[in-house]
């Protein structure tokens, strides 16, 4: 499905691609990629060797990590927290339910915004309710594909998962739609660096909760390194050094992953594997870029940004906690960008001097 090279490799008499040989041996392709061409490894032992974990990739060794947190619990796939209220999982992590028992960093982030989108009360509970629903936009799309590849790169599962992610007339019938053929592209790209793979190699997609400041959240980690790192894989514009993106509530002009609340959303996910492990781990987050020519870092956030990110959090739980349970009003952003606030719009009669003039 992807543009991949027509090597084949032979073993047992038998010659086949790297594709080919994912399927034949149940091992995924980024597996094979990885022990075959990064760690050289034979052909017998990369096609037999098990795979240390279900959705694990390559091991972990090669992460440089200044000193080892000791490991208090080990955690597999499995969910830990409070389990008396829902019992989340794979299959109902994303449900209405699951979203009104539990607070996530996207809802959070949801009420309360981020500097690039203030947040809308009222929409952040018509999505609970299930009444709004986000419109998935190609960006969205692309990041959960780079998910998903990265969870499980076999063929079929993409396509199960992705269902529209090939053309089906005209010219390109057959081929990757060219804004699927990007994220394959990136995802190719990543494999190639050692040091990205080493990063994305912890458990993937892992869940667990906790509580903050009395609200409970449900956390999903994209790559979890028990007793090191909790890593969270993102797309972005430009991994230029320079890159800024302008705040208009604030002047401030900041880097992508402020701009976007990333460290908001580590800060909640630091906090709440805390709770679970007993350790406070370092968090990164796995960049690539979205240039013809794509390129990725692996940014460490330090302590610091997570700490003031955890207290701004802890400031909003109680807010967020009366909202939920119906005790105060939500209220509406009323901006032009929010499309819950233009879709229940009631139309007004207003006076010109409601329109701002311009200073300048
Ligand atoms: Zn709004």
């Amino acid at each position: 499905m992807s543009r991949t090279s027509r090597l084949e490799y032979a073993y047992k008499g038998e010659k086949h691609t790297l594709r080919e040989w994912s399927k034949i041996t149940g091992i995924t392709y980024g597996t094979l990629y990885s022990r075959i061409l990064d760690h050289k490894w034979s052909l017998e032992d990369a096609f037999n060797k098990p795979v240390r974990k279900k959705k694990s990739k390559s091991d972990t060794k090669n992460i440089e990590m200044e000193k080892e947190t000791p490991k208090i619990e080990v955690i597999s796939s499995q969910i830990k927290g409070p389990k008396t209220k829902f019992n989340l999982s794979d299959d109902n992590y994303y449900s209405n339910e699951a979203n009104l028992v539990y607070c996530s960093a996207s809802q959070f982030k949801d009420f309360v915004g981020f500097p690039l989108r203030p947040g809308c009360e009222e929409r952040a509970l018509k999505a609970i309710s299930g009444e709004y629903k986000q419109e998935n936009t190609k960006a969205l799309l692309q990041g959960s594909l780079l998910d998903a590849l990265w969870e499980n790169d076999d063929p079929d599962y993409i396509m199960e998962r992705f269902p529209d992610c090939v053309s089906t007339r005209g010219v390109t019938k057959g081929q990757l739609k060219s804004e699927y053929q990007q994220v394959m592209d990136m995802y190719q790209r990543t494999l190639r660096e050692e040091k990205f793979c080493a990063y994305m190699s912890g458990d993937k997609q892992t869940i667990m909760t906790g509580t903050i400041e009395g609200l409970d959240f449900k956390i999903k980690m994209d790559s979890f390194i028990d007793g090191k790192a909790i890593v969270d894989l993102k797309t972005t514009k430009s991994l230029d050094r320079n890159l800024r993106y302008y705040i208009p509530d604030s002047g401030e002009r900041l880097p992508f992953y402020l701009a976007y609340g990333y460290d908001t959303q580590l800060a909640i996910y630091r906090e709440i594997v805390r709770q679970n492990t007993g350790d406070k781990l370092r968090c990164y987050i796995a960049a690539v870029d979205k240039d013809a020519h794509p390129t990725c870092d692996i940014i460490e956030l330090n302590n610091k940004l997570l700490d003031d990110a955890l207290e701004h959090v802890k400031s909003h739980c109680n807010h967020i906690i009366m909202l939920k349970k119906g005790e105060i009003e939500p209220i509406r952003c009323e901006r032009s960008e929010c499309d819950y606030c233009r879709d229940t719009h009631k139309c007004q009669v207003i006076s010109s001097e409601e329109f701002e003039l311009s200073d300048e």
